[in-house]
C-alpha cells in the first residue's frame, strides 16, 4: 500500500514527535492520597518513609453522628465515633512522629 499523503502511515505517525522530559514531581507523587499507610515526604525530617496512620474524629463523623440523631436514632449517635471508616486519617512521621498530612472522612 502507497502512502498518499493524505492519511499518515500509523506506524510512522510518532517518528517525528517532540521529545518532552518527564518530569516527576514529589509533591504529586507522595501526596496523601489514602486511608492507609502509604510512602510520602516528611516535610520536618526531609525523609520519605513509610507513614503510619491514626484515625480521628473529624468533621465528617460529627456529621454523620448528627445525621443518625436527627433521623431517630439518638441513641445511636454516638456509633460513628467508634468506625474507624467515619473519621479523619491522619498520618505520621515514624522517624520525627510529626504530622505528615491528613485524608479527611468526606471534605478534603
Ligand atoms: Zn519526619
Amino acid at each position: 500500500m502507497v502512502n498518499t499523503g493524505a492519511m499518515p502511515d500509523p506506524h510512522y505517525r510518532n517518528i517525528n514527535a517532540e521529545m518532552i522530559p518527564v518530569v516527576y514531581d514529589p509533591a504529586i507523587l507522595y501526596k496523601i492520597s489514602s486511608r492507609e499507610p502509604q510512602l510520602a515526604h516528611c516535610q520536618k525530617c526531609n525523609k520519605y518513609v513509610q507513614t503510619t496512620v491514626k484515625y480521628e474524629i473529624g468533621t465528617g463523623t460529627l456529621i454523620s453522628s448528627t445525621c443518625m440523631a436527627l433521623f431517630g436514632a439518638l441513641a445511636c449517635a454516638w456509633i460513628p465515633c467508634c468506625i474507624n471508616d467515619l473519621k479523619d486519617a491522619v498520618h505520621y512521621c515514624p522517624v520525627c512522629k510529626g504530622m505528615v498530612g491528613k485524608k479527611k472522612f468526606i471534605v478534603n
